[in-house]
């Protein structure tokens, strides 16, 4: 993948027009839904306005019962959510086949239509975005989105006070809906934390790693050594491939366990990113004891 050429790609292009369609009103009192077909609006250089995209989205959804006659944008439109994000960057003109939706009602039979009929739609996932994905802690069971149509891969370019930039690729279906701080915000905090504090580029642990974002970043930062650990069998997959997308080939090492249950040796520095709500006190007690510096994103 060229990534440079993704991140052009996300830009519309001087024909593009935006359409603002009110998301308080019923959306059948809004348009006509006999003009709603995949080439409605569509500019020249094949995009079309994000609430054009959405609203053919919600015709389908409400046709099918799916939501009801007085559905609305805001109330009752899936998460949209794109299949590449730079940075914090969300277009407003959708190209063919980048859309991963997610909503708790969609059922088999709608997700083919969604795919069939909006060439916006890459994948749909059935799911709550209040829903925890992943695995909580090591008493829990991993759980997914469940993946109706298509392909759920995402890739998350993200820049960096540093040089380069770090990419992460994710199955979406694995992973809670980030609503707090952007991965790329926690590379800043590292970043000033390590800056400000004067903290020793050698032995670093990153203790609940998921994709490795923050360990990824400290061996780009010049440590000698990132030691990854997550519970999630699935996150220490996908940690493997990024750390090869990242061309990242040394200077670490991978377990896949509890926190709490690994030894560690006396380390330079400890970074831990914890499930919203997980109680970590235990945790940073721990983190605290075996290393100089204990950063909690
Ligand atoms: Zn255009």
């Amino acid at each position: 993948m060229d990534i440079d050429e993704r991140i052009k790609s996300l830009n519309e292009c001087e024909n593009c027009v935006d359409v603002q369609i009110k998301k308080f009103s019923p959306l059948k009192e809004l348009i006509n839904f006999e003009e709603y077909g995949g080439d409605y609006m569509r500019c020249q250089c094949g995009r079309r306005p994000l609430d054009v995209v959405m609203s053919h989205i919600l015709k389908i959804m409400i046709e099918n019962e799916i939501v009801g006659e007085k559905a609305t944008l805001r109330r009752n439109s899936p998460v949209p959510l794109s299949d590449f994000y730079y940075s914090s960057f969300n277009p407003q003109f959708i190209q063919k086949n980048t859309l991963i939706l997610l909503h708790e009602d969609f059922t088999p039979e709608v997700a083919s239509i969604l795919v069939k009929e909006v060439p916006e739609v890459k994948c749909v996932l059935k799911g709550s975005p209040r829903n925890v994905v992943g695995q909580l802690d090591k008493d829990s069971s991993i759980n997914h989105f469940e993946i109706l149509e298509g392909d759920d891969t995402q890739v998350n370019v993200m820049r960096t006070l540093l040089d380069e930039k770090v990419i992460l690729v994710k199955n979406q279906s694995k992973h809670h809906i980030e609503v707090a701080m952007t991965t790329e915000e926690k590379l800043l905090r590292l970043h000033n934390y390590l800056n400000n504090n004067g903290v020793k580029k050698g032995v670093a642990i990153d203790g609940m790693c998921g994709l490795g974002a923050l360990g990824i970043y400290l061996l780009k930062y010049g440590f000698e050594k990132v030691i990854f650990n997550d519970i999630n069998p699935e996150m220490i997959e996908a940690l493997k491939s990024n750390l090869e997308i990242n061309g990242i080939e040394k200077g670490f090492e991978i377990h896949n366990s509890a926190f709490e249950d690994l030894e560690f040796e006396h380390v330079d520095l400890c970074v831990i990113d914890a499930f919203p709500g997980v109680d970590i006190d235990d945790i940073t007690k721990k983190a605290e004891e075996i290393a100089d510096n204990v950063v909690i994103i």
